[in-house]
């Protein structure tokens, strides 16, 4: 009976049917680009604490979104929970999320990292930033994204995909700084610097600089917080770029994102998913959402997970994340036309 509201074929993909703690007969439905073993637990832990069932799919994000936007007022997704400003903002520009009003969102992220007209809150940080061989590499000629383009990293740089939408929001954000001839700039610089063809995925590219391949990357931290908690001898080190600019001054920040969630125009249950999305902000929630997969809690009163807080600290761009959502499409076309496959 609990799952009577859903149509059949949707219940046979609910990947979250699996046992569950019991809960009282409410049950909200989400759709996750977070992969199941990244969930499974916070809405386990959910369910303990209210009682509120969840019912969930998994797949990539745009699959995702156009379903969404496919079912239309008729789909049974309370909220969509997905990685990367760019995708929250896709969402948000196709009219598939409503606006939410609420003082505990509002107080416990930070402004830089919500969509500004309440469709959509980042729930953990993701710092995309430099890796480099220690072996290799002095952490002191190290400076920012923008230096990886000048010509002492010739034939040293290793890159991920610019089809990947991680590489699409840094890029965004350059030509938020910077406009894009700029931007154009330093792009055709990583290009020009390039050890080996673009790599498929940021494990790649870490793996690529701890074997030799090349002596710098770039990837969000969190693949390396997974590689070296199985391999704490792993030749690779993460490097804070854009702390400080030329003229001593404060710098640009390390590059930030979100994973982070909205609730749906047509939710069925909007005032159950806005509770859910306001408890995935509280401290325990956070040390878990966060934690499982060494991100940053959005809330700065929650802790990091140790191996996270052995990386020391770091000041992070101020640019709000949704701009990166809007540079996207300029993004892409720039990476395109300065020869980043
Ligand atoms: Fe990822």
């Amino acid at each position: 009976m609990r799952h009577a509201v859903l149509p059949a074929l949707l219940l046979a993909l609910l990947a979250g049917c699996a046992p569950a703690p019991d809960d009282n007969g409410e049950r909200i439905v989400v759709y996750s680009s977070r992969v199941e073993q990244l969930i499974q637990p916070i809405f386990e832990a959910w369910t303990r604490e209210t009682g509120v069932g969840i019912d969930f799919i998994t797949a990539d994000d745009q699959p995702l979104i156009q379903r969404l936007q496919a079912e239309g007022a008729s789909s049974p997704a309370d909220l969509l929970l997905t990685v990367d400003a760019g995708n929250l903002w896709n969402a948000a520009e196709r009219g598939l999320l409503r606006p939410l009003e609420s003082e505990i969102l509002d107080s416990r992220i930070p402004a830089t990292l919500r969509d500004p007209a309440g469709h959509w809150f980042g729930l953990s940080i993701r710092t995309r930033t430099i890796i480099y061989a220690p072996d290799r590499v002095d952490p002191a000629t190290l400076d920012s994204y923008e230096a990886l383009a000048e010509p002492q990293w010739r034939g040293r740089l290793c890159l991920r995909t610019s089809k990947k939408v991680y590489n699409q929001s840094l890029v965004a954000m350059l030509i938020e700084q910077h406009g894009e001839p700029r931007a154009e700039e330093i792009v055709r610089g990583w290009v020009a610097n390039l050890a080996t063809d673009v790599l498929p995925n940021d494990n790649q590219v870490i793996e690529a600089v701890a074997a030799g391949r090349c002596d710098v990357g770039i990837v969000n931290s969190y693949y390396f917080g997974r590689l070296v908690a199985q391999r704490p001898d792993l030749n690779a080190r993460l490097f804070w770029p854009n702390q400080q600019a030329a003229d001593g001054t404060r710098g640009s920040g390390v590059h930030v994102n979100v994973s982070g969630a909205g609730v749906t125009r047509h939710a069925p249950r909007a005032a159950l998913a806005q509770q859910f999305i306001e408890w995935l902000t509280s401290p325990a929630a956070q040390e878990l959402f966060a934690g499982l997969n060494y991100e940053y809690p959005v809330n700065p009163d929650v802790p990091l997970d140790p191996l996270v807080a052995s990386w020391g600290t770091f000041s992070q761009s101020q640019v709000n994340v949704a701009r990166l959502g809007e540079r996207q499409a300029a993004a892409v076309m720039l990476m395109d036309r300065a020869g980043y496959r």
